[in-house]
């Protein structure tokens, strides 16, 4: 075997597991991961989102005053940790807000045990702050780590790692963002970014983005564009600059800073469903077929991680809307009422909440059957969405009843809007509202059942009614 020989072999190896670690952290990350945390029992992880909300936990130990991983899963974390830390965290925070990425360590110690707890904040592809990791680890009965902080140190670094690819894997963009991240390391290249067709919108747009900041950028999906070709007929297309490249060509090129540009189309189920660019900064004559297969096999992974986390997006939707309606469910308002009650607080602002119900809906159902009373349930919430403000919360709070969010409005404002919504409920059916003004202190049950009473005393007074809860407010 000659030197040359020698170092196509080497170049080939390089390459290979270059691949294999790119491809290994999308495949596997999660039982991979999974597997790295399983192996240190005295750990606790949690991913948290830009409110501070729990979305996973995972790990053994009962750390988090006392709690385990599964409940403290969507529960605010600031309320988990000790009193003396949540200071430090917001300076923390507020630092890593500034682009200062820095992790935040302490000591506490909960029922006897020691936790040596690290926070991290996790940042999106352009830099933004989505929320952080907290990775806790019991050192209570760790002597020899205690005396040996590096391998304290290697240990929280491990799980930290884990954690972060695990929040990848629940966060769409994070796992485009690893996308692309792993065709810059495959290829070799500086710049790398996906790009799908969005809803409402004509051309492609850059969902994640390494090397270069594609803001505002849209390929049209219409000419001889690469990226349209790549698309439309879901074959790979190499252009570099000053070719007689398309226009889109062109403008993704200069706004990437670079002279060739790989577009490889992300095909699932047999059509094209998004674009992996993959663009060099010097001269490259072309791609070779080595390289083609490999951007195939990452192509395939891409599929793979935008398929899971967009369905991990749609169950979350899923989640938080009435199937029949469309409108946010019972359980989706009922976290969005605290939220409006602390934003009305900080801009010291009134805010109102609303009960309705539909009159003799039982009626109704009886009358023109159970599916008439569905479309109209359906038709009343398309009516009553339009007739209020963009930024009013109508939800279906369960059956024929609706509850509405009026930020803003005190009670007079209120009526003004309810008795509106009122009248356009369809089919000349009518509804009972009960209406009530945030007190600026209650809990946000209390002011709903406030507002709920209003409307069993708007039922008791006739019903086609609103009713104002004036109990609690000053006039
Ligand atoms: P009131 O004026 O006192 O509110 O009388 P009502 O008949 O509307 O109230 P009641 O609580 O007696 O009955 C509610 C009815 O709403 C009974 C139930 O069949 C109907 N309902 C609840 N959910 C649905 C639904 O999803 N679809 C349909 N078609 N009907 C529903
Ligand atoms: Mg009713
Ligand atoms: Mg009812």
């Amino acid at each position: 075997m000659g030197v040359a020989d020698l170092a196509l072999a080497g170049g080939l190896a390089l390459a290979c597991l270059l691949l294999i670690g790119a491809l290994l952290r999308l495949r596997s990350a999660d039982r991979r991961h999974r597997a790295v945390l399983d192996s240190l029992p005295q750990t606790t992880v949690a991913a948290f989102n830009h409110e501070f909300r729990v979305v996973f936990a995972a790990g053994a130990t009962v750390d988090f005053a006392g709690r385990t991983p599964a409940e403290i899963e969507g529960k605010f974390l600031l309320g988990h940790i000790p009193q003396a830390q949540r200071e430090p965290l917001m300076l923390h925070y507020r630092a890593a807000l500034r682009g200062e990425q820095r992790s935040f360590e302490y000591h506490s110690t909960q029922s006897g045990r020691d936790y040596w707890v690290r926070i991290v904040p996790l940042a999106d592809h352009k830099g933004s702050i989505t929320g952080g990791l907290s990775v806790a680890l019991d050192i209570s009965d760790r002597r020899q780590m205690q005396r040996d902080p590096g391998s304290r140190a290697a240990e929280v670094e491990a799980v930290t790692d884990a954690t972060r690819a695990l929040a990848r894997s629940v966060d769409p963009a994070a796992a485009r963002t690893a996308v692309c991240e792993g065709a810059c390391e495959v290829a070799g290249a500086p710049v790398a970014a996906l790009f799908e067709p969005q809803p409402g919108r004509p051309g492609l747009l850059p969902q994640a983005c390494v090397g270069a900041d594609l803001e505002g950028l849209e390929l049209p999906l219409s000419g001889e564009s690469g990226a349209t070709l790549a698309f439309t007929r879901a074959e790979e297309i190499f252009v570099t600059l000053g070719s007689g490249e398309a226009d889109a060509d062109r403008e993704f090129l200069t706004r990437a800073g670079a002279r060739a540009v790989l577009w490889h189309p992300v095909v699932r189920d047999r059509a094209a469903i998004g674009v992996l660019a993959i663009a060099w900064r010097e001269e490259v004559a072309g791609v070779s077929l080595r390289l083609s297969a490999m951007i195939d096999l990452l192509g395939a992974e891409a599929a793979v991680a935008i398929g899971r986390a967009d369905l991990l997006g749609q169950l979350e939707h899923l989640a938080r809307t009435d199937s029949l309606t469309g409108l946010p469910n019972r359980r989706h308002w009922e976290q969005q009422l605290p939220r409006e009650l602390s934003r009305a607080s900080r801009n010291e602002q009134k805010v109102c909440v609303a009960m309705l119900d539909l009159d003799h809906f039982k009626d109704y159902n009886d009358r023109r059957g159970h599916q008439a009373g569905d479309r109209l349930l359906a038709a009343g919430a398309i009516a009553w969405r339009g007739a209020l403000r963009p930024y009013d919360i109508l939800a279906r709070y369960g059956g024929e009843e609706f509850s509405v969010i009026l930020p803003g409005c005190d009670l007079a404002d209120a009526l003004t809007l309810v008795e509106r919504l009122r009248s356009f409920t369809p089919e000349g059916e009518s509804c009972s509202a009960g209406i009530a003004q945030w007190d600026g202190e209650e809990q946000s049950d209390a002011l709903v059942g406030r507002a709920d009473a209003a409307l069993y005393r708007a039922k008791r007074a006739g019903r086609d009614q609103s009713i104002l809860a004036n109990d609690g407010i000053p006039t």
